[in-house]
Parts: C-alpha cells; sequence; structure tokens
C-alpha cells in the first residue's frame, strides 16, 4: 500500500498554495506543517510528500520550490508524525497528518529539489483520468443494477 500527501487545509485545487515547510541540515530535512484528506495512511509503509523546501514568495514562478519526499510512515510515526483518522461514509481511509519536527533523510528526496510540483502532476493526471473512468463505470453498473431491481421487484 501507499500513500500520496499532497493536499491540505490552506491548498486544494491550488496545489502551489500547500505551506508544510522543510528544514534543511546536512543529511536530513525537518518537516513542519499538516495535510489532510490523505488516504491510506494507517495501512501504508510509505507516502510520497509534497512539501516547499522554498517559501511561494520567494519563488520565481508559484509552481518552484516545491519537492517530494519518500517518507517512511512507521519511521515518522515514532519521532513527530501524528495520523488522525477522518470517519467518512467512504472507504479510503482518509486521515488527517500533523508533522511536528518529522526527520526525513535527504536521500529520500525524489530526484531534484524544486521538481516536486512537475513530478506531482505526471502521475496526477494520468491518476485522475483513470478515477474518472472508474466511477463513470461505476455509475452505468449501479444504474443497470437499480432499474433492473425497479424493474422486477414484486410488491404485495
Ligand atoms: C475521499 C477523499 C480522498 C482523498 N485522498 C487524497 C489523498 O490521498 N491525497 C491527497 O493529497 N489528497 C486527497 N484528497 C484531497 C483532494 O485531492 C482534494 O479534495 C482536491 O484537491 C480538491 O481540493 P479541495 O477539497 O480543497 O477543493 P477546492 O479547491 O476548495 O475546490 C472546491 C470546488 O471549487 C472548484 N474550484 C477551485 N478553484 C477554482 C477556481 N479557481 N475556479 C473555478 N473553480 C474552482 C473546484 O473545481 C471544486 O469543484 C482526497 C479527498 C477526498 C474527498
Amino acid at each position: 500500500m501507499q500513500a500520496f500527501g499532497v493536499k491540505e487545509p490552506s491548498s486544494g485545487t491550488d496545489t502551489t498554495r500547500i505551506r508544510i515547510s522543510t528544514e534543511k541540515h546536512d543529511d536530513h530535512y525537518i518537516v513542519n506543517g499538516s495535510k489532510v484528506w490523505i488516504s491510506r495512511t494507517e495501512h501504508s509503509d510509505l507516502m510520497l510528500l509534497l512539501v516547499r523546501t522554498t517559501p511561494r514568495e520567494k519563488c520565481a514562478k508559484r509552481t518552484d520550490g516545491m519537492s517530494v519526499l519518500l517518507v517512511e510512515l512507521r519511521e515518522a510515526l515514532a519521532d513527530g508524525l501524528t495520523i488522525k483518522p477522518i470517519r467518512i461514509m467512504m472507504n479510503h481511509s482518509s486521515t488527517e497528518l500533523f508533522f511536528d519536527d518529522v526527520p526525513v533523510p535527504a536521500e529520500n528526496l525524489i530526484v531534484e529539489e524544486g521538481e516536486g510540483f512537475r513530478y506531482i502532476l505526471d502521475g496526477m493526471n494520468a491518476e485522475r483520468i483513470l478515477i474518472a473512468a472508474k466511477y463513470v463505470s461505476d455509475a452505468r453498473y449501479f444504474i443497470e443494477r437499480a432499474a433492473a431491481y425497479a424493474a422486477e421487484r414484486g410488491l404485495w
């Protein structure tokens, strides 16, 4: 299982407004901030986490300055990460995440610092198209089932 941490309370459709911050040390980053609506973190070993390595106001373009870190969730839980489940009627196992000085090894940086927005979009665009196809076919299936049941159902 894997988790994908992008969405924050202050950012949704506009991903460039993420605020989760990092401080770079010799061989690790220190992560502070929060994420919300992140699926499956209670059941995953690894999470791809989008962070700001440069504040938005210091970047030439607002899509610059974001990076992706691979977080070992069990290690992070023992070192400043809190996972809070959000109970909803949907099987995504949604959670809220709080990072309080969580160390992540510098070698867990995905490829290049500052290029994270492009890496995330590369996967996310394909994922969203797949999900849209799934829900369109789900909708067709449930409408057929409901219509067949309504036509066959015997009353009294
Ligand atoms: C069940 C569930 C699971 C999720 N799992 C994950 C996950 O695993 N990882 C993760 O990172 N995120 C996850 N998310 C978060 C999801 O990616 C966000 O909900 C999504 O990015 C939209 O952000 P938002 O909810 O803040 O909506 P908003 O950004 O507030 O958008 C609300 C509505 O306004 C519209 N809108 C926004 N801006 C504009 C604009 N400028 N012009 C016109 N219309 C606009 C949007 O299209 C939308 O219809 C999950 C969400 C849910 C509900």
